[in-house]
């Protein structure tokens, strides 16, 4: 005991340390501080700014540095990184961060991505961690069973976030529909798609004559007319359509794209129906959502992003398809190092589904939630964020200075300062909003940055943390209606 207690007070071997290695003690105290100050910051992240603001040469001064040969102790390593780094940082788990997306994030989610580091998990092969990829495949049946997939043959996989999940879903789609020539394939989206759908055809290298962008309605949703001329024409010119991607929830406005019937076109015209559900097909968990996502079923691929409103931290999302199958086809490429260690059928490797071969444990931080907290308690906080939204359109529409430009959809509403007494021009009104934002971005306050719909500069707010209560919301509102003048 004594003599262990010596090896302890020796001083760290930083330097030379050819194991990589910390003292116990050393651990355990870094250990329980590191958990300390995520839980110090998450109790006290109502009293801190949401907003960053720092330039490339401020960060230059604070941080740059040769890459360092000695060490030094991690009590200082900590402290300079929880200093310098993690305060100069957006909080998305902010009441206050309205933009984007929010990643409201759980601490039950951190613990688990902190163990499936800690014991360093690979999650790419049944051979290498049969219970990893077993809880994977139960994690994806009961998210199959949520979205009404075909439980028995249906599929999938945990990707980084929505944009993998995307281009999986559309490689598999060319595969599947197109074989190797692809040289006359076309794809329609909606001009209000994410972005991450171009990012993918263009990294699978469709031209940009492959792409259709179909205009959208009034209220933001692809138009079926537009949509079904466009491929009429597409089959006159003799080019080959091969995709439809539908937006569940499009990330600008809520908007839900018409689900049954675009399932209708791609069931007569024999498309692939991929649905884009990153940003809002976890609302199926509420009842407003589940009505309003009807047809989601029908897809052939579906993605959604656990690390947005299923509240896991970075990174996490997933791609669900009607058979499993379709994965392997697409990504089964025999590496001979491999060959020993290849599963029987049920025995899922899951580096044979999808792009990465080493995968980290991701889908233990969303089993691990879902344990803990019960689905209802999901249902709960996704149906609180869709009220809440609603609640503020209310808010907004009883004000004289606020109009509202999208109604709540999804947690998503776009409002703009218009006040009724004042007769300003549209491009006042774009800089009067711009200026707003530009104001309460400045005070650090709120993360509320603009948008565009219909050419109009408008606030945007997405109101799925349920850590958000409406008086934060409303506190923000006059907050900007004090920058007027
Ligand atoms: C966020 C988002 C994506 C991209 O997902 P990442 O997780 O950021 O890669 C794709 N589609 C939609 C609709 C989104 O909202």
């Amino acid at each position: 005991m004594k003599q262990l207690k010596a090896i302890k007070n020796q001083s760290p071997p930083n330097t030379d340390n050819r194991r990589l290695e910390l003292r116990e003690d050393q651990m355990r105290r870094a250990g329980y501080k590191v958990i300390d100050t995520i839980i110090d910051h998450q109790l006290s992240l109502d009293q801190k700014f949401p907003v960053a603001i720092a330039s490339r040469n401020e960060m230059d001064i604070l941080l740059e540095e040769p890459m360092p040969e000695d060490g030094l102790s991690i009590e200082k390593v900590l402290d300079f990184v929880d200093r310098d780094i993690l305060a100069n940082c957006d909080y998305l788990a902010h009441p206050k961060s309205y933009s984007f997306v929010p990643g409201p994030g759980n601490f039950v989610s951190v613990l688990a991505d902190t163990l499936a580091k800690g014991f360093n998990i690979f999650s790419g092969g049944w051979a290498t961690s049969p219970a990893a990829a077993e809880i994977e495949i139960i994690t994806l049946n009961w998210l199959l069973k949520l979205f009404k997939f075909p439980s028995k043959k249906g599929g999938g996989l945990f990707t980084s976030g929505g944009s993998m999940a995307n281009l999986t879903a559309i490689a598999t789609a060319r595969r599947l529909r197109c074989g190797d020539d692809f040289s006359k394939a076309v794809i329609y989206m909606s001009d209000q798609a994410h972005s991450s759908n171009i990012k993918a055809i263009r990294v699978l290298g469709f031209k940009k004559e492959q792409v259709r962008i179909i205009p959208t309605d009034l209220e933001f949703k692809m138009s079926i007319n537009k949509l079904k001329n466009a491929i009429a024409r597409d089959r006159l010119e003799g080019h080959s359509p091969f995709c439809i991607i539908a937006s569940a929830g499009t990330t600008n406005t809520g908007a839900i794209d018409p689900l049954n019937e675009i399932a209708a076109i791609c069931k007569a015209e024999s498309l692939w129906f991929h649905i884009d559900g990153a940003y809002g097909a976890a609302a199926i968990l509420s009842k407003k959502g589940a009505r309003q996502l009807k047809g989601i079923e029908k897809a052939d691929s579906l993605t959604i992003d656990p690390h947005k409103w299923l509240y896991q931290p970075y990174e996490i999302g997933c791609l669900l398809v009607r058979d499993h199958r379709w994965l392997s086809k697409t990504f089964m490429a025999k590496a001979e190092y491999l060959r020993d260690i290849e599963g029987n059928k049920s025995e899922i490797n899951f580096y044979d589904h999808g792009i990465q071969l080493t995968r980290c444990f991701r889908a233990l931080k969303l089993y691990m939630s879902i344990k803990t907290f019960g689905l209802k308690s999901f249902r709960k906080a996704i149906s609180y964020g869709v009220d809440l939204a609603e609640q503020l359109e209310a808010h907004l529409r009883m004000s004289p200075n606020w109009e509202v430009i999208s109604p709540a959809s999804l947690a998503v509403i776009n409002f703009r300062y218009n006040p009724i007494h004042t007769k300003y021009s549209e491009k006042e009104l774009d800089a009067l909003n711009q200026k707003i934002s530009n104001a309460i971005i400045e005070s650090r306050k709120a993360l509320l940055v603009t948008t565009i719909l219909h050419e109009k500069i408008v606030l945007r707010m997405c109101l799925i943390n349920p850590r958000t209560t409406l008086k934060d919301i409303t506190d923000t509102i006059s907050e900007c209606e004090g920058y007027v003048n």
